[in-house]
C-alpha cells in the first residue's frame, strides 16, 4: 500500500473543446505547489493522484493542494491492491474505532468479481466484528469510508474529503497585474482574480524614506502568502516618494490622495505593459474610502487604458475581512507599518473630486517626467 493525495477537480469540465488546455495548465499548477517535495503526478480517469512522496508530508501535499486553484476537494488515501484483504487492511487505517460509519464503494473496474454493494457489505461487516465499538448507519453516519475499485487490479481507500480552492488554474484566463499595499484589501483582490485563473503579478509603491524597509518586507510577507495560491513568486516595488513630495509642494492638499493615485495606475499600467499584463487589479470597493466614491474611480480610470478589475467592489469591509482571514493574509495585513498613501494625507480629502479640477491640479506637474523618474526605480523581489 501506498499513502496517496486524491484531486478532484473543479470547473475544468465545463470548458469543453479547451479541455486539454486547462487540464495541462491546471497539472503544471499541481507540480508547481509541490515544489521541492519528492513526487508523482499522475492523472487518472477523471482526477489527479499525488504518489511518491515522503509518508510524513502527507498533510503538508494535502494542505498545498488545497490551495491551487481548480481543486474541487482532495483526500489523503491509500492506493493498494484490490483483493479484499489489502484493501481491508488500508479500511482499518482510515476507519474510526468508534461511533457510525458506513463503507461507500464506487467500482471504476466493472469486471470485479463483488458489486460494490457487496465489497461495502464485506468490508462493513469485518469493521464491525473487528471493532465493537463501531455501528452501522447508511443515513446520517459520522464517518464514511470510501473505497474506489480501478481498473488495472488497484484501489483507492480514503475517509474524509478536504475542500479545494474551486475556481479555475491560475494561467487560463491571461495576466493582470495586482496593485498591492499592505493592507487587508488588495491581497484578498488578489486572490479573487487568481481564483478566476488570472495570473496575479504585483506591484507595490512605497514612499522610502518616509516609509521604512519594514512596510516593505511586510508587503513581500503578504506576497510570499498569496503565492502559495498564485505561484508567482516575484513582486515588483517602485518608488514614489518624489511625486509625493512635488504634489505637497504644487498642489492643493484636498487633491493629494487623487492625483498620487492617478501616478500610481500611470505607472502601473506602463509596468503591466512591459510584464505582458492585460488588466490592473486594485482592492477597491466602492464608497469604502474618500478616494473610492464613484468621482474617484473614474479619476483613476480615466489615465489608463488597460481595464481595471475590482473584483472588492461589491464587498462590505466585514465581508473582506472574512475572506482575508480565510486565505491567511489578515494578520500580516494588520501589522502597524505605514502605507505611502497616509503619509502626506490630508486632512479633509476630496471626496467627489470632479475631472476637470483634478486635470487643472495636475497641470502644474510634469506628469511624464515624474513617471520616468518612478520607473527608474522599480525593484524586483523574488521569494
Ligand atoms: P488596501 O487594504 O488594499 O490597502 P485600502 O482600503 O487601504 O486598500 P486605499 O489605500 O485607498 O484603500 O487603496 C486602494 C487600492 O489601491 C488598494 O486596494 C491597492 O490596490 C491600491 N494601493 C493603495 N496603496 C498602494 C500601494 N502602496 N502600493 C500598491 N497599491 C496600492
Ligand atoms: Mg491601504
Amino acid at each position: 500500500m501506498e499513502k496517496v493525495v486524491i484531486i478532484r477537480y473543479a470547473e475544468i469540465h465545463l470548458k469543453g473543446k479547451n479541455r486539454g488546455y486547462f487540464e495541462h495548465v491546471f497539472s503544471m499548477n499541481l507540480e508547481k505547489s509541490l515544489k521541492g517535495i519528492r513526487h508523482e503526478l499522475h492523472r487518472t480517469s477523471g482526477r489527479w493522484l499525488v504518489a511518491g512522496f515522503p509518508e510524513a508530508l502527507a498533510e503538508e501535499v494535502a494542505a498545498r493542494i488545497g490551495k491551487v486553484f481548480g481543486v474541487h476537494s482532495y483526500s489523503i488515501g491509500y492506493l493498494v491492491d484490490s483483493d479484499l484483504g489489502a484493501v481491508y487492511d488500508c479500511v482499518k487505517l482510515v476507519a474510526p474505532e468508534e461511533g457510525s460509519f458506513k463503507v461507500v464503494t464506487h467500482r471504476g473496474y466493472k469486471k470485479y468479481p463483488l458489486t460494490s454493494m457487496e465489497i461495502s457489505a464485506e468490508i462493513g461487516g469485518r469493521l464491525l466484528s473487528d471493532r465493537p465499538q463501531l455501528r452501522v448507519d447508511v443515513h446520517e453516519p459520522e464517518h464514511t469510508v470510501y473505497i474506489d475499485i480501478r481498473d488495472g487490479g488497484s484501489a483507492l481507500v480514503f475517509g474524509s474529503f478536504g475542500e479545494g480552492a474551486g475556481g479555475m488554474p491560475v494561467g487560463t484566463s491571461g495576466k493582470g497585474l495586482l496593485m498591492i499595499s499592505g493592507g487587508i484589501d488588495s491581497p484578498v483582490a488578489g486572490y479573487m482574480m487568481a481564483k478566476r485563473g488570472l495570473i496575479v503579478e504585483l506591484l507595490h509603491f512605497h514612499s522610502y524614506p518616509y516609509t521604512n524597509e519594514g512596510a516593505k518586507e511586510k508587503v513581500a510577507e503578504l506576497a510570499k502568502i498569496l503565492s502559495a495560491y498564485t505561484q508567482v513568486r516575484l513582486l515588483r516595488t517602485v518608488s514614489v516618494t518624489h511625486i509625493q513630495e512635488e504634489i505637497h509642494a504644487k498642489c492643493k492638499a484636498e487633491f493629494n490622495v487623487t492625483l498620487l493615485r492617478r501616478f500610481m495606475f500611470r505607472i502601473a499600467e506602463r509596468i503591466a505593459e512591459r510584464a505582458g499584463a492585460g488588466c490592473l487589479v486594485t482592492g477597491e470597493s466602492l464608497g469604502q474610502v474618500a478616494s473610492q466614491t464613484l468621482e474617484g474611480l473614474t479619476s483613476s480610470n480615466a489615465v489608463v487604458k488597460l481595464p481595471v478589475l475590482r473584483p472588492l467592489v461589491g464587498f462590505d469591509k466585514d465581508e473582506i475581512i472574512l475572506r482575508a482571514k480565510k486565505i491567511g493574509t489578515y494578520d500580516t495585513s494588520v501589522l502597524p507599518y505605514e502605507d505611502c498613501c497616509t503619509v502626506f494625507l490630508p486632512e479633509f480629502p476630496a471626496t467627489r473630486p470632479k475631472l476637470a479640477a483634478v486635470e487643472a491640479e495636475e497641470a502644474k506637474l510634469d506628469v511624464e517626467a515624474l513617471i520616468e523618474e518612478s520607473l527608474a526605480t522599480v525593484e524586483r523581489i523574488t521569494f
